[in-house]
This record gives structure tokens, sequence and C-alpha cells, in this order.
């Protein structure tokens, strides 16, 4: 699907977005590389908005892959990888994706041709986003609100970073957003509505946590994942309780929750 002269969408989950020979988050499964390769018809540069298995399985091969500065162990490391996204190494996981050289790195500010490099960190620490006349590719700094629903809770590993993001997409003031997972947004108030939802959503996540001490952080991501109703897998628990511990990290930072001795989370100040 064209969205501007030369740049294209390539519809998935994540979805790809194709600006000339660069192609932004190639996503999954790994049999999808024929078809950006179709796309772009020759050797693509592959940039990545951050180190997630299902954004990064179907770089084809031999292309030149851009890492965000940060992420670069991530991106080439299988097991860091596995081991950084769920807290565990985990070899069954949904995504594993598989070891890649990292030819360079991008940093916000950046610019690669006509695409700018946003910070759009939160997520993970060194997310970016790519912008390019008027279309912001933003990766997982957002979510569409299917996925929301069914995860209950926003994946990130910073919450005050991800919520700075969302201002952030906002203020950009894009007139197409296309996200990972999700429609694409074709409007600036659709863009304003999705940035209040998913703020929203984190908001309910922090309060949702801090309603569930004392706990330890996986028996708490159980908790919260029955009280939203929301898809209970392992792997769904063990993302949960990443988040889990960024809020606790983030109620800590603010005095208002400390872990005890036993590993359980308490509310309160320990100083
Ligand atoms: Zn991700």
């Amino acid at each position: 699907m064209e969205l501007r002269k030369g740049i294209s969408l390539l519809k998935g989950s994540p979805n790809t977005l194709i600006v000339g020979r660069y192609v932004i988050d190639p996503g999954n499964p790994a049999e999808r590389a024929a078809e950006i390769l179709k796309a772009v018809g020759g050797r693509p540069t592959v940039l990545l908005t951050h180190h997630h298995a299902d954004h990064l399985s179907a770089v084809p091969d031999g292309a030149e892959v851009y890492a965000p500065w940060g992420e670069e162990i991530l991106v080439s490391n299988t097991r860091a990888r596995l081991f950084f996204t769920h807290g565990f190494y985990v070899p069954d996981a949904l995504y594993v994706g598989r070891d890649l050289a990292v030819a360079g790195l991008v940093r916000p500010g950046d610019r690669v041709e006509n695409i700018e490099v946003v910070d759009l960190r939160g997520h993970t620490f060194g997310h970016v986003g790519y912008l390019v006349e008027g279309v912001l590719y933003a990766g997982d700094a957002i979510f569409g609100d299917m996925v929301l629903k069914r995860y209950g809770v926003p994946y990130l590993n910073d919450v005050d970073l991800f919520l700075a993001s969302l201002d952030r997409i906002e203020s950009l003031e894009p007139e197409t957003l296309v996200m990972g997972h999700g429609p694409v947004a074709g409007s600036k108030k659709r863009v304003k509505e999705l940035v209040e939802v998913n703020r929203s959503a984190v908001e309910r996540s922090v309060k949702l946590v801090e309603s569930m001490l004392p706990g330890e952080p996986t028996e708490i991501a159980v908790k919260v994942l029955k009280e939203l109703d929301a898809e209970r897998s392992w792997e769904n628990v063990l993302l949960t309780s990443v988040i889990v511990r960024a809020v606790l990290t983030k109620l800590a930072a603010e005095g208002k929750a400390h872990p005890d001795e036993e590993g359980r989370w308490r509310i309160g100040n320990l100083r």
C-alpha cells in the first residue's frame, strides 16, 4: 500500500515501512524477507526502531542493518535479546529471531537521507521512531486499541520515558502515524485519540500495580492480568512482570514503594 510517492506500507504485526531502499522494521515471520526484497528490488538497508525479535525476524540475508544507539548488543545477540525481553533466557519464546551483524547505529536527531530519527524511548531504552514527509513510523512507542485490550498493559521498560514519547508523538503532529501493531492512523484527530488511550492504559497500569502491593513482581503480574481479563500465557506473564518491574522502579524513585528482604514489594519509603 503506497502512503506517499516512494513510501509504502507492508501490512503486518508489526507493520513495515519501505522508503526507497530503506526498510523500517522488517517484522516477522522470516519468510516475509522475500516479500521485502521484492518490494525494494535490491539490497535493502534496514532501520530498526528497537531490538524486539518480532520486528527483526524478517531481516533479509545480506541487508545492511542499523540499530538504535544503546541496543546493538540486543540486536546482534539472540540470547541477550531474549534475556532482556523476558527477564529470562527462554528458548521456546514465540519470537526468537537470529543473531544479526550491526552495520551502524542511529541516534535521535540523525537524518538518513530524508528520514529523521526521533527519540521515542520507553517501550525499550533505545527505541526510536522515523519521520519522513509527514509519516511517522512509531514502532512500539504507541499501540492500537486491540493490542492494549489483548495484553492488558502496554509493554514498557520505563514508564516516564514512555509517557514522554506519547507527548512527543502528539507534538510532532504527523499526518500519518504507522504503529508497529495496529491500523494506520490517517488524521491528527485519530493520533490524538490513540495517544490518549495509550496514556490512560499506562496510568491505569501504574495504579493497578500500586493497588496490588505488597507482592512479588511475577505474582503481581498474574493478578494484573486476571483483573484486566487479558491473555494469560506464560509468555505474557513474563512480559507483564517486566512492566510491573518498570512500574515498581518508578514507585521506588518517587518514594512510594520499596522491596523487603523477602523480595516482596511494599508501600512506603525505605529511607
Ligand atoms: Zn517491541
